[in-house]
Parts: structure tokens; sequence; C-alpha cells
């Protein structure tokens, strides 16, 4: 059995530079700080972060008065904030900057008075975050597939424009995209893409490495939006893919008669979950590990000055 290892997979800019918040305001202020939300969507991360002192809440009427608050990757609304400042907190936001950069928009373009539409999954934490965003009079549209996109009932002569969560399949947000058009020609777009680097690369990679691959494993928990969407890329295509926190969740019954095996990793799940799933597939027979080549990542994002030294 062969192993090909898909690239780029794995952390992300922005997944990096949330766990670095957490670490660094763990060492700045001692335990415990308070995480709103899973910090990235890993279960591997999470848990090594509460055994270093992070309480993970859902809401911050969870939070005592006076304690360090850390917004996760995936972004809050402004109700989140506020709340927030309410209960005197010292506030560190580890939101990715490239979902900032959608909720400026959003802002941006209700100030113009446009009507946004957002494409995204309901309910994920990043979709609420941006649809907190909305001013009160003027609420952004949810639209998750194109059934929603033909009860939209907007004014053809309205100003509208659309933005989309950051971690969604690239081939089925066009679809939605191209349908949003037909029916509104006038539909503002985004200046770049809101479907973040790392989403699309890791979507690219794995679409090159299925060519070559009988069975896709995707390192991944099963919140993870990005992750969940590198299986489905294989599923379309009939390919057999399963998304697993570690090595410990692969069935072996999956690896029979399977002579290439194709390994990736989500944005927020580490390279040492793949290295043990390598290890693994060593042990069930592969004699031979091959490294796809793709795009190649330089982007850093910095942490909040606060934490820098
Ligand atoms: S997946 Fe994209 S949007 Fe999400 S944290 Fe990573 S870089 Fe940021």
């Amino acid at each position: 059995m062969k192993i090909l290892l898909a690239n780029p997979r794995g952390f992300c800019a922005g997944v990096d530079r949330a766990i670095e918040i957490v670490e660094r305001a763990l060492s700045k202020h001692g335990k415990p700080v308070y995480v709103r939300n899973e910090v990235v969507h890993n279960k591997f991360v999470v848990n090594d972060l509460k055994s270093k002192g992070a309480i993970f809440v859902k809401e911050i009427n969870e939070v005592p008065d006076n304690q360090v608050v850390i917004f996760s990757a995936h972004g809050v609304s402004q109700l989140v904030r506020k709340q927030s400042k309410d209960i005197d907190s010292t506030i560190y936001d580890a939101t990715c900057p490239l979902v900032t950069k959608v909720h400026k928009e959003v802002v941006r373009k209700q100030k113009q008075n446009v009507q946004v539409i957002l494409i995204g999954h309901k309910g994920h934490p990043e979709v609420e975050g941006t649809l907190g965003q909305s001013s009160e009079s003027r609420q952004v549209t949810l639209v998750e597939n194109t059934d929603d996109v033909e009860h939209l009932n907007f004014d053809l002569d309205s100003d509208i424009s659309y933005t989309t969560q950051t971690t969604l399949s690239v081939d089925d947000t066009q679809y939605i995209v191209n349908k949003l058009k037909d029916k509104f020609p006038n539909i503002q777009s985004p200046k770049k893409d809101d479907i973040c680097y790392a989403t699309q690369n890791r979507q690219d990679a794995v679409k090159v490495l299925i060519q070559s691959s009988e069975l896709l494993l995707v390192l991944g928990s099963s919140n993870s939006s990005n992750s969940n969407r590198l299986r489905e890329i294989a599923e379309k295509m009939n390919i057999p893919a399963y998304l697993i926190d570690g090595a410990d969740e692969i069935n072996p019954d999956w690896l029979n008669n399977v002579k290439t095996v194709g390994v990736t990793a989500g944005a927020s799940a580490p390279e040492i979950l793949v290295q043990e799933v390598v290890n693994y597939l060593y042990d069930q027979g592969a004699t031979e590990v091959e490294e796809i080549n793709g795009a190649e990542e330089n982007v850093h994002f910095s942490v909040p000055e606060e934490l820098r030294q």
C-alpha cells in the first residue's frame, strides 16, 4: 500500500494565530482564560488547551466578571462583544482576519443601505457571528442552497450584495452564486472571494490527490466545516472518504484491497495527527509515502500587540 499526502494540508494561518493567542494569554495572565466556543473546531487542539488551563464556554454569561475572554477564530456577533465588555473582561480577539474582513464588508454594505445575502451553513459559529454584524433595522439574509435563493423575494431594483462563509465548498458556492446572479442580475459581488485561501488550496489539493487514491482519510473533527468539504469532494467522485479525529478511528476494513490511500487534514487539524495516521498505515502494510505537490502558502497573521512580549 502507498500513502499519498495532500499539500497543502492542516493548519492555516488563522488557526495558528488563534492557538497562539490562547497560549500567550495563558502565559501572560495565568489560568484560567475563558474561550468563547471552541477556539478552532478540533478535538485534539481543544483538549490540549484545556489541559493548559483554557475553559471553553458557549455563552458569555458562563464567565465570571473581570476574567480574560478570548473570541474564537470563527468570530463573534456585536452582541457577544458587548456582553464581554459588560462583565469587564480583558478581551483578546482570535477572530481570523479573513473572517473580520467579511464582517467589515457586511457593516460597510449596510451603511450604504445595501441588502446583504450571506451564503453559509445555518448554526455554524462563523455564520452566527457574521449575521450578528447586522444593524437592527436591516437583517442579513442567510441562504444555504439554491432552494433558498428561489424563495428570496427582494425587489429586483433594490441594492443587493452577497458574501459567503469562508470555509464553503468552492464548487457548490459557485452554483449558488450563479443562481443569485440569474435572479438578481445587479447583485454586487465581494471585491475578492470570501472563501479563504486555505479552504480553496486544501480543496484543490484533494482534487489532485483523489485522482490517484482509492480511499481518502481526512483528519478533522466532525464539526469542522472545511474538513467536511474535503471529504465531500471525494464522495462526489465515488471514492470512499472518512473524516477522522485520529488514527484510532480508522477501521482496518476500510483498507481491504486498497493499494493507494490519500491522506489530508482540515485547516484546524495538527500535523502530528497526520503523522500518527502515516505510522498506523505503515503498521498495516504501507511501504511508501509520497508528498503530492500543491500550492505554496506563506500567509502569516500576527497576534495582538499586547500579547507579543
Ligand atoms: S480556514 Fe480560512 S478563514 Fe478559517 S481560520 Fe483558516 S484562514 Fe481563517
